[in-house]
């Protein structure tokens, strides 16, 4: 547990580690596990971490540059405001961003829907010493398509075993998948909808097919349940996150991160060239 701030009384990946057996309707989306401190602990904690992550994303990124081809790749699911834009702000964006490689997905273009539902995922996978962030992902081919209908459930039934296996391919490329799993409540998602709708700078978030989707929670709910269920492996475990404080979800997120970041055994890579000889050559220059 070094360098695991001492507020965290619990390691975050084992702590929000889903386990066989987790009921998503058992989730407290308030509760903070494996953390001891409060919102008052938040702001200079964060703070703190980020400059740890950003510091490990720099060094993950400068092996790639000399040829180590190993990746981070932090997939963000959960239903609207539960806070993936926050995270991708707050936690990934202290990060430099010539290391990250962002991408999020909606509803499929007509050219991503010619297309196997893996296409444009494969697409944007991160390269060497690349931090992906996935705001949405292949999940959504197992959570608004199968709540929605939009395919049979014999074809987005057989996804859960392609998607595992396609995660054990980018595994073994070596690819680190961090899947986040964020979950907010109903009443909590009804109040972040609310202010959207209070706040010009907001109104940008706001999509009246949201108040459709809380129509349909409890299938999402069943949806998510069949997800961790289903895609939980050893290769690429899910995390569950309680979101509905946010100052925990970022600091959570951070330390799942760093921990990744850290279980990479990363250093700086040595110089290429000959350190003394070229300090020399520099001042006769
Ligand atoms: P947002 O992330 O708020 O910009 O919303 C993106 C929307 O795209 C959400 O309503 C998603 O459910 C939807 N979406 C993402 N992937 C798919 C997919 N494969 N099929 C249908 N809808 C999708
Ligand atoms: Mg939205």
């Amino acid at each position: 547990m070094a360098d695991l701030p001492s507020l965290w009384t619990h390691e975050p990946h084992r702590v929000l580690a889903f386990k066989p057996g987790d009921r998503v309707s058992d989730i407290d989306t308030h509760a903070t596990p494996g953390f001891d401190g409060s919102k008052a602990d938040a702001p200079a904690l964060q703070a703190e971490r980020n400059e740890r992550f950003a510091q490990l994303q720099e060094m993950l990124y400068a092996n790639g540059r000399a040829g180590d081809t190993r990746s981070v790749l932090l997939v963000l699911q959960g239903m609207d405001t539960a806070g993936k834009g926050g995270i991708v702000e707050h936690v990934v964006g202290a990060g430099s961003p010539m290391g990250i490689r962002y991408t999020s997905f909606g509803v499929p273009t007509a050219e991503e829907r010619a297309h196997h539902y893996l296409w444009r995922i494969r697409n944007a996978l991160p390269g060497p010493g690349l931090v992906g962030v996935f705001d949405r992902s292949h999940y959504e081919d197992v959570l608004v398509v199968r709540v929605r209908n939009l395919v049979p459930p014999d074809v987005w039934g057989a996804r859960y075993d392609e998607i595992n296996a396609f995660e054990r391919e980018l595994t073994e490329a070596g690819t680190t998948i961090v899947k986040v799993a964020m979950f907010v409540s109903l009443e909590e998602q009804k109040q972040r909808l609310a202010e959207r709708l209070e706040r010009p700078d907001k109104y940008w978030k706001y999509n009246p097919g949201d108040v459709d989707e809380r129509a349909l929670w409890p299938a999402y709910q069943e949806a998510y349940q069949a997800v961790l269920d289903k895609t939980s492996t050893e290769w690429a475990p899910w995390h569950v996150v309680p979101c509905d404080r946010k100052w925990y979800s970022r600091l959570a997120v951070t330390e799942l991160l760093i921990e990744t970041l850290k279980s990479l055994d990363l250093s700086w890579p040595p110089a290429d060239f000959d350190v003394e000889a070229e300090k020399k050559r520099l001042a006769a220059s």
